[in-house]
């Protein structure tokens, strides 16, 4: 993982210490000796993650994490506060300050090289999510639901995993009115729950006694739908060797016990912003890609997926050797539907249509609106006298029920003229193939409409 990190502390001791540890991990250090020197660096150079001890004359700590907090530009930036181990007041003044980290001085190896790791990992998540909400808002799209839930991490659903009643009774006091928090003692019944129920982070107790929290770390990775909630561990100090077997088997982070209530809320914060990125971009993702395919009046593909998708199911009719057929429809005289009733009664058609379309054909056929009032269906696995049935039934379905226009209103007759091309075993281009359905189809419009013409093809 390639990652920035900007050191901050007023003694170059420290500042040296910190900065070899991390280049040892091949993170690239930046450094500054005071809070001035740091803004400073924060408004020209990109920075992944900072560093930032308390104490430090003329600007504190708690200062230079409030203005990057409160500038625009810096705000996504994660701040990880390093605080001296007997002041827990200053955890509750990071934390007001806006801070997403701490970790206490002497900074142990394994606490920093997690923690960064962790908050780099959600810094570039939210990278990639503002990029793609920047590319949404050029595309005249409304990213402000995406942004709006990189917010948020009130509500957020944890499930603790523990076998002692007493600690779990003590960590839902810490937690509650921040989380929500649901308990599972048992391990089965936990991975159950995992399964069933989404969460937002997963707290497991590391010594519990009634069965072995590793493996069930392990196990929780290995079931579908939990293989991405966060899970946070509750560890002892020495526990060491554990922890690092923990993060290899995919664990997000860890907490010490007794567990302070400022780190616990922080951290499972952190785990929770972490995991509503991730959705957030699934969910961007998945959206983009609709609308990069899909035609929004009438929801079928577009043309740019059909084409796309032409050729790999050619190749594929090729290589089993079977037939494909396709079949290019053109509304008869919908100009007129247009002129004579309006653009809005022309689109009500357009989209009942493509029910009666979708109707008629299988799953795996592939419908899609070519542009206009032409439509494409694309049946794998049809010879040419199937793809004639259906051709024939949807032709039926169209001229024998009038369509409904205005809202329920009005009816109007409508009728559709179908060119079929077939492919005995994929051997045509996709050009070949809709060149052939389309002189089909001029055929049935010159023999008179409301009718299917089969193209000529020569047996392969
Ligand atoms: P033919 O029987 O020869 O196919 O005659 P036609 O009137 O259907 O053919 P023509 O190509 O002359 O007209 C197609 C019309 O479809 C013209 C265009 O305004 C209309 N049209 C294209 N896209 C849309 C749309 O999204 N909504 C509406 N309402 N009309 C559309
Ligand atoms: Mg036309
Ligand atoms: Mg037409």
């Amino acid at each position: 993982m390639f990652a920035r990190v900007l050191v901050v502390d007023d003694i170059p001791a420290n500042v040296k210490l910190l900065e070899a540890r991390l280049s040892a991990e091949y993170f690239d250090v930046l450094c500054a000796q005071s809070g001035a020197e740091a803004l400073e660096i924060l408004s020209s150079a990109m920075v992944d993650i900072v560093l930032l001890d308390v104490m430090m004359p003329e600007m504190d700590g708690f200062e230079v994490c409030r203005r990057i907090k409160q500038n625009p530009l810096t705000m996504h930036i994660p701040v990880v506060m390093v605080t001296a181990l007997d002041q827990v007041s200053d955890r509750v003044a990071g934390l007001q300050a806006g801070a997403d980290d701490f970790l206490t001085k002497p900074v142990n190896d394994l606490a920093l090289i997690s923690r960064v790791k962790s908050l780099v990992r959600v810094k570039m998540m939210t990278d990639e999510l503002r990029s793609r909400a920047n590319t949404s808002e050029q595309m005249g799209l409304d990213s402000s639901i995406y942004v709006q839930r990189l917010m948020h991490h009130e509500g957020g659903k944890i499930l603790l995993i523990d076998d002692s009643r007493a600690n779990a009774e003590r960590i839902s006091k810490q937690v509650s009115g921040t989380f929500d928090l649901y308990l599972e003692n048992e391990s089965q019944a936990a991975l159950r729950r995992c399964d069933e129920e989404e969460f937002d982070c997963v707290l497991i107790n590391m010594s519990m006694r009634t069965f072995d929290p590793l493996r069930l770390c392990a196990q929780i990775r290995s079931v579908e739908s939990a293989r991405i909630v966060p899970i946070l561990v509750l560890v002892q100090e020495s526990d060491e060797k554990r922890i690092m077997r923990a993060f290899d088997l995919g664990v997000n982070d860890y907490i010490c016990q007794p567990v302070d209530r400022n780190e616990l809320v922080a951290r499972i914060k952190t785990q929770v912003l972490r995991k509503r990125y991730t959705d957030a971009l699934r969910e961007s993702i998945q959206h983009t890609m609709e609308l990069a395919i899909m035609d929004g009046l009438t929801q079928l593909y577009n043309r740019r997926y059909m084409t796309t998708h032409l050729n790999s199911l050619l190749l594929a009719a090729r290589e089993k050797e079977k037939p494909l057929s396709v079949l290019l429809m053109d509304i008869d005289f919908f100009k007129s539907v247009n002129d004579t009733h309006g653009h809005d009664a022309g689109d009500e058609v357009l989209q009942e249509f493509s029910q009666r379309m979708r109707k008629n054909t299988r799953g795996i056929d592939l419908v899609c609106r070519y542009g206009g009032e032409e439509f494409v269906v694309i049946m794998p696995d049809t010879d040419h006298s199937l793809a004639m049935v259906v051709a024939e039934r949807i032709r039926k379905k169209v001229s024998e029920k009038p369509f409904i226009i205005h809202k329920g209103r009005q009816m109007i007759d409508v009728t559709v003229s179908i060119g079929l091309a077939s492919s005995f075993k994929g051997n045509e281009t996709q050009d070949e193939l809709l060149k052939k359905a389309d002189e089909a189809l001029y055929q049935a419009k010159q023999d008179g409409r409301n009718r299917v013409v089969v193209a000529n093809i020569a047996a392969a």
